[in-house]
């Protein structure tokens, strides 16, 4: 095992035979931690870089067993208002990963957002689909969170896949310094790179950072000729407005003018699929009621696409 391998990192998710996020039948590895706070976020647990715990509360029985489990006093039983006491999470103790809770809970209410892997253990699951990804020109998608988050964790996995001679992409909010980037295009065939809002204050007011240098990552990217496939999510309230799609659009057509690599638009229009996760971490859903883009919304993103000299499309169910 060489020292590479060995390397850890916090991963929350590996899903297999993926048809999105890249050619091909994909596996998609999403590490854990965030630097943006997007509101419109469908994993929640992706954010914070720690273990945290997931109760489907409808499910717990109160049976008490976690609290006795639990090394680290996660679990506690409360009463909530004039009710009887109940199981609840102390979100303010430190979970450490153990897995104890989930494995023997009665209810099966529990899940472990995170499970520390080294770079050896998440090729060995990759590599599991060979086949698959041979005869479909498929391969691995790195995503989050942010994978640029664990640059060393994510860039030793996307050279070993690489190594193995498999395809490699990652999804990206462009939120890291140039030198990650810099460092990692090499080893990834495909970026699928996260475009929200081009007016930096409200790109500030809804992902809680500015644009400045996921505009100025992108670029380099470009003229580096990295292949890029930009993604745009369309949220209701956001930046469905036509104005900011199509500042959106313009910018990309004048980059697309040099930049090779450019490989398309997508629209991502958003869902409320991440929803029931917030209740499972005891956080607020931060647009609350708010519907999806309707039909006719999407008719007149349709004509907007039409209009600039892009490859465009909108992926509904994406
Ligand atoms: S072990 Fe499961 S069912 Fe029992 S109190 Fe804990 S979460 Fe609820
Ligand atoms: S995973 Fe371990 S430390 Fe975390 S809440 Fe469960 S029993 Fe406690």
């Amino acid at each position: 095992m060489d020292e590479q391998g060995k390397t850890t990192g916090m991963v929350f998710d590996i899903q297999k035979y993926s048809m999105h996020d890249g050619p091909g039948v994909r596996t998609l590895v999403f590490l854990k931690g965030c630097p943006l706070r997007c509101k419109w976020c469908s994993n929640p647990e992706s954010i914070s870089p720690q273990y945290q715990v997931m109760c489907l509360a409808e499910q717990c029985v109160s049976c008490g067993w976690c609290i006795d489990a639990c090394p680290a006093g996660v679990h506690i039983m409360a009463a909530v208002g004039n009710g009887p006491p109940q199981h609840q999470i102390d979100r303010a103790a430190t979970c450490v990963g153990c897995g104890v809770c989930a494995g023997s809970c009665s209810g099966k209410a529990l899940r472990i957002a995170g499970k520390e892997m080294t770079v050896d253990e998440v090729i060995s699951v990759v590599m599991e689909d060979q086949f698959f990804y041979l005869t479909s020109g498929g391969g691995m998608t790195l995503g989050g969170g942010e994978p640029t988050f664990q640059p060393a964790f994510a860039g030793a996995i996307l050279r070993q896949v690489r190594l193995n001679g498999v395809h490699t992409a990652m999804e990206t909010c462009g939120q890291s310094t140039w030198e990650v980037y810099q460092e990692l295009a090499p080893c990834t065939d495909l970026f699928l790179y996260d475009l929200k809002l081009m007016d930096a204050d409200l790109h500030r007011m809804h992902t809680g950072v500015g644009n400045e240098r996921i505009l100025d990552n992108l670029t380099r990217l470009l003229e580096l000729g990295a292949n890029v496939l930009v993604r745009i999510p369309l949220v209701p309230g956001v930046n469905d407005d036509l104005k900011s799609l199509s500042e959106a659009l313009s910018w990309l057509e004048k980059a697309s003018k040099t930049a090779t690599g450019l490989k398309g638009v997508e629209i991502l229009p958003y869902h409320r699929l991440g929803q029931s996760k917030y209740r499972q971490l005891d956080e607020e859903y931060p647009l609350g009621d708010m519907a999806g883009v309707t039909d006719a919304q999407l008719e007149e993103i349709e004509t907007i696409l039409s209009q600039f000299n892009l490859p465009a499309r909108i992926v509904k169910n994406g």
